[in-house]
């Protein structure tokens, strides 16, 4: 534990004040709509749109990079969503991957118990405790109800493989990616000959029937994970592991542009543990609705090799030639959520400023990020060769880049238009580009503007694109 968490709500402002400025941007500029919202949508699930499937496929390469590309130790791996039911049996979740359920009794509005206002500090022990919602008088915050004492409710979506829709032919949606990692525990170590410690990387789709999903993309029922599980010998190497990944996670937020005061770490209390964790710490973002989890990092020492082990039969200890050892490894997770990543970058990247007496409204993402990497503009439309060059120029960009051309309004409006998507880089191609074969970068942080030779434009691009990437 590295950071003392900060107790006063107050104490870090959120980048913006209210969540409906994110999601009005969202919506106005194409990151993410509701899901099929012309049947008047279906609650915690969320489209990405032109702007946003970009932002989102940008953090998970940026993930992928650090995570992956960048280390010899860590290997990819996409699993199936679908997996043998035993796995969830196996890895506690049938029994036990449940949240704290109440019902009102006239409306029969049901809430996450540690969801409602008074209850939200209450410890693991309380929330299992039937006399708690009487202890505390809580009432049904829709219609003032009685509400029912807390019953456990489990998360897993569920439906049937084949033909035949029996209790044999029941199939779970994942609820996490990180079991296909330890049933593939021996494949992809035996196949890559990776040497403990090392590491196994999946991004892919979750499915969580929470009970109370909000907050916009926060906690959805239809969700992406980037998570890595990494294997390293039991006991000491397991804790020092865990050490080392908290600065490298928190590190890798403030890498693209989070501010590293709105982080922090929050230690699990014991009672509040999964059952497979011996220590568990948080990354928790300052959002608009106060202190929660950006990503959580686990060390789940043996259970899970351990228990897969057991169920299935197989053996799935490591050797250590070295040492000429058997054991089985013990794991550190770090498990992070596309969405909510891609949500917090949206948010922190947010600025309202003041430029000559107007409202400049700036998404100074990372470039790396960024949807748009560049735009380009023509300062006047209705010149056939300034249009032409334009085009020629998008067209050779965008065999590198996401490139954008658009000259749908004046340059001014033009380049708030990008800034508020947070394209870092415009080029604008004026009259005199067609004489001297250069072209104006504007940036979209200074809002400096420099004359570049065409064809130096891609390489001025890609060179801050790298140094962004740091
Ligand atoms: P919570 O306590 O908020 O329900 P959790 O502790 O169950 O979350 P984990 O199982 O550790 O979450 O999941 C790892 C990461 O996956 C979370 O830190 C989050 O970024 C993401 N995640 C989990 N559930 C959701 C969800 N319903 N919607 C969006 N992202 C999610």
């Amino acid at each position: 534990m590295t950071d003392t968490p900060t107790l006063d709500l107050n104490a870090v402002a959120p980048a913006v004040d209210s969540l409906d400025t994110i999601v009005s941007l969202s919506k106005r500029r194409g990151f993410i709509f509701p899901s099929s919202e012309i049947y008047g949508g279906i609650n915690a699930v969320w489209d990405y749109g032109p702007l946003g499937v970009e932002l989102k496929n940008n953090v998970k390469r940026a993930w992928w990079r650090a995570m992956v590309q960048e280390r010899t130790d860590i290997v990819g791996l996409d699993a199936g969503i679908l997996m043998h039911p035993q796995v969830w049996v196996t890895s506690g979740h049938v029994g036990s991957f449940s949240d704290p359920l109440v019902e009102c009794a006239t409306c029969h509005r049901r809430y996450r118990l540690d969801e409602l206002s008074g209850a939200e500090d209450l410890s693991a022990t309380d929330l299992r405790d039937p006399g708690i919602v009487e202890r505390l008088g809580l009432v049904c915050p829709n219609d003032g109800g009685p509400l029912s004492p807390p019953r456990r409710f489990n998360l897993m979506f569920t439906s049937h493989m084949g033909p035949v829709e029996d209790d044999g032919s029941v199939v779970y949606f994942r609820p996490e990616t990180a079991q296909g990692s330890y049933v593939n525990f021996k494949n992809v170590q035996q196949s890559s000959r990776k040497k403990v410690p090392f590491g196994i990387a999946q991004i892919g789709k979750s499915f969580r029937n929470e009970i109370s999903p909000g907050n916009f993309v926060f906690r959805m029922r239809e969700f992406e994970q980037m998570e890595m599980q990494y294997f390293v010998r039991p006991g000491e190497a397991a804790a020092v592991a865990f050490e080392d990944w908290l600065p490298a996670r928190k590190a890798w937020y403030e890498r693209y542009g989070v501010a590293p005061d709105r982080l922090r770490f929050r230690e699990h209390a014991s009672d509040e543990l999964a059952h497979y964790a011996r220590k568990a710490i948080d990354i928790e973002y300052r959002f608009p609705f106060g202190w929660k989890e950006l990503e959580g990092i686990h060390n789940r020492g043996d259970f899970d090799l351990g228990s897969h082990a057991k169920a299935s039969g197989e053996n799935l200890e490591y050797f250590d030639p070295t040492t000429d050892e058997h054991f089985i490894p013990w794991v550190v997770e770090t498990a992070a959520g596309a969405d909510r990543a891609a949500f917090t970058f949206l948010i922190d990247a947010y600025r309202e400023e003041e430029v000559r007496g107007e409202k400049r409204v700036v998404l100074a993402l990372n470039p790396e990020l960024a949807p748009y990497k560049v735009a380009v503009l023509p300062l006047l439309k209705k010149r056939a060769e300034i249009v032409a060059l334009c085009h020629r120029l998008r067209d050779d960009l965008a065999r590198d880049v996401m490139a954008v051309y658009d000259d749908t309004a004046a340059i001014g409006k033009l380049y708030r238009r990008q800034d508020e998507i947070g394209t870092p880089w415009c080029v604008t191609v004026d009259v005199d580009s067609l004489e001297d074969g250069a072209v104006t970068v504007r940036d979209r942080d200074t809002m400096t503007q420099e004359r570049v030779p065409v064809e130096g434009v891609k390489r001025l691009v890609l060179d801050r694109l790298s140094t962004a990437r740091g």
